[in-house]
């Protein structure tokens, strides 16, 4: 509890530090996981040895990008090389706390393992986007996760209490849980808050959330204009992966996200891997700067971000993307040659009346399946705002429709909103996506 707390004031002091020297706290952070991982993980050990770079070539944090991003099928099939030794121990015990990844397409996932010193001080970070949204660590949190709630540090003096939800439950069941304890905060998928405000709008808002956060999934802006419409108060998402925590998270201005630059660096990058410019798409390729158990450097997650330079008016000095645009691999290209992104692709259908789940199958270049699930009898016209939304959107591409009662969920909770069948990917390879 009390390294909770020191840590929770550490990164509320850096969020507001003069760029320089928050520039300076990543590379001595960045420093030292990298001297760390030459020393004592083999994985980077042996890459880095073969390419010619190590710990002394770090200078500025320019120069991380002398160090080779790793293919992650590797790091996906051997695991353990990416530990740690003073930690194999604890490793092969199963003792650490362990996230699993979604693994690449094609990939096992890779389950990240992080020591509890680690572990505590990403609990720092996790309150401080809480804070900036003006959360009280003294209000309980609705929860919808698929795995029950450990206790962590400061819930043990009653804060941060959380109320679960677990994933697994239909909407319905999950509105009663969220109407037994009304005015407390929500911390959400978007998936799922989505349904629950098409279907139950006047039952939802009289629950009157006191703060609405969406996390783990893609939240296009057009569901979250509906969820907003619903509740009536803002909905502040969050982007983070079980690799890293979180990584970046919208203040109260809600112009882009703050990254949680103490945390990770996050390079948002083209297809020659160099930085792509503000308000350009590219790759996101991480470095967690915490996690001395299983580090992860120039990290290839599979997301397309949109790069930013902005400067937030909430004066927090973190920097920023401008977004979040869904994983590379589910990017489409049109028959015509346009690309849609996951984000793109979602767009079209938030407001329409009447659609409370949906998700696009495509499966070929020029054929896709639209899925929805609607609690109406009548879904006639709702049927044809879809087709000409849809035929504006993606023109070229045959479109049939499919209702269903539910689109099925992963024991996260987790929906698949875009899918493609093999070879329909945009780009050459997925992970290689510019505008
Ligand atoms: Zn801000």
């Amino acid at each position: 509890m009390l390294r909770s707390l020191y840590w929770v004031g550490s990164a509320l002091g850096a969020q507001r530090l003069p760029p320089g020297a928050l520039r300076a706290l990543q590379l001595q952070r960045l420093r030292r996981m990298i001297a760390h991982c030459q020393q004592s993980v083999p994985f980077y050990g042996a890459l880095w040895a073969k390419t010619g770079v190590g710990a002394a070539d770090l200078r500025t944090l320019e120069d991380l990008a002398r160090f080779p991003i790793p293919d992650r099928r590797a790091l996906e099939e051997e695991p353990e090389r990416l530990v740690a030794r003073p930690h194999l121990g604890l490793y092969r015990a199963g003792a650490g706390h362990i996230r699993r990844s979604g693994g690449s397409s094609g990939g096992p996932q890779l389950e990240v393992h992080a020591d509890a010193a680690s572990w505590a001080r990403l609990d720092g970070f996790y309150f401080r986007a809480l804070r900036a949204v003006g959360y009280d660590p003294r209000v309980s949190m609705a929860y919808f996760w698929g795995a029950p709630l450990p206790r962590r540090g400061l819930a043990r003096a009653g804060l941060m209490m959380k109320v679960g939800v677990p994933a697994h439950l239909d909407e319905e069941s999950q509105l009663l849980i969220l109407e037994q304890n009304p005015g407390i905060w929500w911390y959400y998928h978007p998936t799922s808050l989505f349904p629950l405000a098409k279907r139950f709008g006047e039952r939802l808002r009289a629950t009157s959330p006191r703060g609405v956060i969406s996390h783990a999934e893609l939240l296009p802006r057009s569901m979250r204009a509906a969820i907003e419409a619903t509740l009536g108060v803002p909905v502040y998402d969050q982007y983070g992966t079980s690799e890293f925590n979180r990584m970046a998270w919208e203040c109260p201005a809600r112009r882009g996200y703050h990254i949680d630059a103490d945390s990770v660096i996050l390079e948002v990058l083209g297809d020659d891997d160099r930085p792509v410019a503000p308000g350009e798409t590219g790759r996101a390729v991480v470095t967690g700067l915490i996690n001395q158990m299983m580090p992860l450097i120039r990290y290839e997650l599979g997301d397309l971000v949109v790069a930013s330079d902005r400067r937030c008016e909430c004066g927090r000095t973190l920097p920023m993307i401008e977004g979040i645009e869904g994983r590379a691999a589910d990017v489409v290209t049109l028959p015509g040659g346009g690309r849609r992104t996951p984000r793109e692709l979602l767009e079209p259908y938030g407001g329409l009346d009447g659609l409370e789940q949906y998700r696009i199958v495509f499966e070929g270049p020029a054929e896709a399946r639209f899925e929805f699930a609607s609690s109406r009898e009548e879904v006639a016209s709702l049927e044809r705002a879809i087709r000409d939304a849809f035929e504006a959107s993606c023109p070229g591409v045959a479109l049939s429709l499919r209702r269903v009662d539910a689109l099925e969920k992963a024991p996260t909770g987790k929906r698949r909103m875009v899918s493609l069948a093999d070879g329909v990917a945009g780009g050459a390879s997925a992970s290689r996506f510019v505008e």
